[in-house]
């Protein structure tokens, strides 16, 4: 467990925000969100903007929070 991590996009040093929800399911991996680095997420045709947020895994791979896809550094 991670209690802080650098922001893969803006290099701030984040805390940990808790566990990854994505797909309906919860993630046991750290979770950081960035509010320098806005991120957006879908509703259907509408688009909102939200805290970048992504989650760190125990072999320190990146998660992007809204895909919960493996991120480049
Ligand atoms: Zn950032």
């Amino acid at each position: 467990m991670r209690e802080t991590f650098r922001c893969p996009r803006c290099n701030r040093t984040l805390k940990r925000a808790g566990e990854l929800c994505a797909d309906g399911h919860t993630l046991p991996l750290d979770t950081f969100p960035c509010d320098e680095c806005m991120g957006e997420f879908k509703i259907g045709a509408s688009t909102f903007p939200t805290a970048f947020t992504f989650a760190v895994t125990p072999n320190g791979q990146i998660l992007d929070g809204a895909t919960g896809r493996p991120m480049e550094r």
